[in-house]
């Protein structure tokens, strides 16, 4: 536009205001020299800025303070150009409310007829556009470092599965070149347990874009094939993403490196089975233990400790129910000759022998306990004197009657004792032990029952 038709349309003051009021972007006329002064400024102005007009042309210093200060230098160099100087210039602004501000301006300086130089021209507000590519900045930025990082594989799959980007990393990560990798097969890119699940992937995708639906994002690990027949275990993220049309073009996906994250778990897990493991075995020990020291080693059946034990507690029980009670004293009869016969071992032998045998005679409440060298005890709640004689003699026969390995026929002593009411433990055993001495001298090979309730 030429400097006089400028002239022109400002003479004729209506119009011009007019125009200049009703436009978005912000008209104005800066006295530079001989003074400073706002001459003019449109009324939009309060929309870039959020001053009005007449505030600035108040206070001529305002409008400067406003400009941001890292273009002060360039809006000083602005004021202090020649009259005939013209251009586009951007700057940053402090609005009234704090926010930042982008204009872009078209000035020119203008000597007048009296020889004063005003500063005129327009104001366009481009902040929103300046942040969308402040944005695009950060966001192509951010791109790039994840396409450029060693641990991460970036790639795009048409929806007919074919592949049509691949960053070259997919070199550090697979030890294929960009254009190996985007021309395999899926059989040569993933393992089949792998492939499975992009196939399934698939099927979910087809089936929301044909119902209409946007497809949702996914993470699943994969395992991929490298170069020499190896394998990586990455995790893998599948983004849908939509063409300028909004409608689903194609898949992004990002595939990370998670062989270390992988080689912890298996060690985690290999670990924890360790312990496992172990801890299954202290449980065996412990429980071996305690058989241990219930038990006498030679024979199998419970040693004086548990017998003396299991006494007290069917005792105990037979004393608050009132239930009858019977204890028995088996003593082998001239075991001293078994040893020195066929010896210790043999001996040995038919401790073992004989107390297998007498275990299957017993009830499952009746307890057999080894007492001490050939003798033993059998604890039998629940059975009266009558009960125990009948038991006792059985087992004399049991004995007696079938020969041992080894040593042949061998014999066994009882004394049986029933519980009676002023007994207690000390005084009922002692009648056992001479019941049983009573068999002995009576002729041996037999049971004697001591004192009744
Ligand atoms: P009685 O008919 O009077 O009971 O005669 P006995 O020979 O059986 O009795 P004695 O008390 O004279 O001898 C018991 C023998 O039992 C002595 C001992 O060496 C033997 N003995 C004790 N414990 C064991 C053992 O664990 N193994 C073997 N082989 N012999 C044992
Ligand atoms: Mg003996
Ligand atoms: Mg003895």
């Amino acid at each position: 536009m030429a400097d006089d038709s400028a002239d022109e349309i400002r003479s004729d003051d209506a119009w011009f205001r007019e125009i200049a009021e009703g436009a978005g972007d912000v008209l104005f006329a800066l006295r530079l020299r001989p003074d400073a002064a706002v001459e003019y400024v449109s009324r939009s102005i309060v929309d870039q800025l959020g001053f009005e007009a007449d505030e600035l042309i108040a206070d001529p210093g305002l409008l400067t303070r406003r400009v941001d200060e890292l273009d002060a230098l360039e809006l000083q160099r602005v004021l202090a150009s020649p009259a005939g100087t013209k251009g586009w210039l951007d700057l940053r602004w402090v609005h009234r409310d704090g926010r930042r501000v982008w204009t872009q301006s078209w000035l020119r300086t203008r000597e007048r007829a009296d020889g004063s130089v005003v500063l005129e021209g327009t104001s366009h507000d481009i902040t929103e556009l300046r942040e969308a590519e402040q944005a695009r900045l950060v966001a192509e930025e951010r791109y790039r470092l994840m396409a450029e990082s060693a641990n991460i594989v970036l790639w795009t799959m048409a929806l007919d599965g074919s592949i049509t980007y691949v960053s070259p990393t997919v070199l550090q990560m697979r030890g294929f070149t960009q254009e190996e990798a985007m021309h395999q097969p899926l059989d040569q890119i993933l393992t089949p347990e792998s492939q499975l699940i992009v196939t399934d992937y698939y099927a979910t995708l087809y089936a929301d874009l044909g119902a209409g639906r946007i497809p949702a994002r996914f993470t699943c690990e994969q395992e991929y094939y490298c170069k020499g027949g190896s394998t990586i275990w990455t995790e893998v993220e599948v983004i849908p993403t939509a063409g300028p049309d909004g409608r689903i073009n194609e898949i992004l996906g990002i595939t990370r490196d998670i062989s270390e994250r992988k080689r912890a778990e298996i060690q985690l897990r290999e670990s924890r089975d360790e312990v496992a493991a172990a801890y299954a075995a202290l449980k065996d020990v412990t429980a071996e233990l305690e058989q241990l020291s219930v038990t006498d080693p030679l024979t199998g059946v419970w040693n004086r400790r548990q017998g003396e034990r299991l006494l007290a507690s069917d005792l105990l029980e037979a004393r608050r129910y009132g239930t009858p009670m019977s204890v028995m004293m088996l003593d082998i009869d001239h075991f001293k000759a078994v040893n020195d016969t066929y010896g210790h071992e043999a001996g040995d032998h038919l401790l073992g022998d004989l107390t297998s045998r007498l275990s299957k005679n017993l009830r499952g409440m009746d307890s057999l306990a080894r007492w001490g060298g050939e003798e033993f005890i059998i604890v039998a709640p629940h059975c009266d004197i009558a009960g125990a004689g009948s038991l006792a003699r059985k087992t004399c026969d049991l004995v007696a009657d079938e020969p041992f390995d080894v040593v042949g026929r061998v014999t066994v002593s009882i004394g049986v004792a029933e519980l009676c009411p002023d007994d207690d433990r000390d005084s009922w055993l002692g009648k056992a032990d001479r019941a049983l001495y009573e068999a002995k001298s009576g002729g041996r090979n037999r049971f004697v029952a001591g004192a009744i309730r």
